[in-house]
């Protein structure tokens, strides 16, 4: 049913065949609905230290680390980087609000498609540009069994965050895979260059404000309109993907 989709992926990076076995999941606006969230607080937490960022600019800045988007911000208004002083305390005062929102939802599809994916005998990785030491704890308590410490990666692990490609490649390498064993499940633009950038098949699900075409111009391979679609056709796109073909 994906044929075409995967066929152009894997002509596209020159791989022979896909092959899967892991699964390479974004942690906000795709297993919980934690975005609008982060972006009142992103709105929030600047405005206290005289910088403007409309709601609809933290959806497009998500997957960047804090320090990323704050220096995005500062570069316009101040013409210059924030000093490690000033992110810290900034990025403090946005995880201090956001920690104040009530507790995100679980994002409707996400526990069934984990599940679904865990059965399979697939593996699940996490990969997120978020740096909550909760994080682990959350996980486990809404989706018991599922994610290994050791098969997550945080914005603690990485150096150059989303869009770069390195969250992704240090996912693989958790995981001891190659680009075509696994899948990318992204909602925002900058998770999917770097979903791609890591030469992973990536699956956009636009559960966000964004329109649909901001994630193909991101460089989408497929794009499904909620997790619930993906969980629902997820049987399709995993035999689409084991299959063995030669293109
Ligand atoms: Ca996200």
């Amino acid at each position: 049913m994906f044929e075409t989709e995967r066929d152009t992926y894997l002509k596209r990076h020159g791989f022979e065949a896909a092959s899967l076995k892991a699964v390479l999941f974004d942690m906000d606006g795709v297993l919980f609905d934690s975005m609008p969230n982060h972006a009142s607080s992103w709105t929030r937490a600047m405005a206290q230290f005289g910088l403007h960022i409309t709601p609809e600019e933290a959806y497009e800045n998500e997957g960047r680390t804090g320090h990323g988007t704050i220096n995005i911000l500062t570069r316009r208004q101040w013409g210059r980087d924030a000093t490690e002083e000033e992110w810290k305390k900034m990025y403090d005062a946005k995880s201090e609000l956001f920690k104040q929102c009530p507790e995100a939802p679980q994002m409707p599809g996400a526990c069934g498609l984990l599940q679904k994916v865990k059965a399979e005998g697939l593996t699940p990785v996490l990969v997120t540009g978020s740096g909550q030491l909760s994080l682990i704890d959350r996980l486990n308590r809404n989706f018991p069994g599922i994610f290994r410490k050791e098969l997550m990666v945080t914005s603690f692990d990485v150096k150059h965050g989303k869009p770069a490609p390195e969250p992704y490649l240090m996912g693989l390498q958790k995981a001891g895979i190659r680009p075509w064993e696994g899948i990318v499940v992204e909602n925002a633009p900058l998770g999917v260059q770097a979903g791609t950038a890591a030469g992973i098949f990536t699956i956009a699900v636009n559960t966000g404000p964004l329109p649909d075409q901001t994630l193909l111009d991101a460089g989408a391979d497929l794009l499904f309109p909620s997790m619930q679609a993906l969980c629902d056709q997820w049987e399709e796109v995993r035999r689409t993907f084991t299959a063995t073909i030669s293109i």
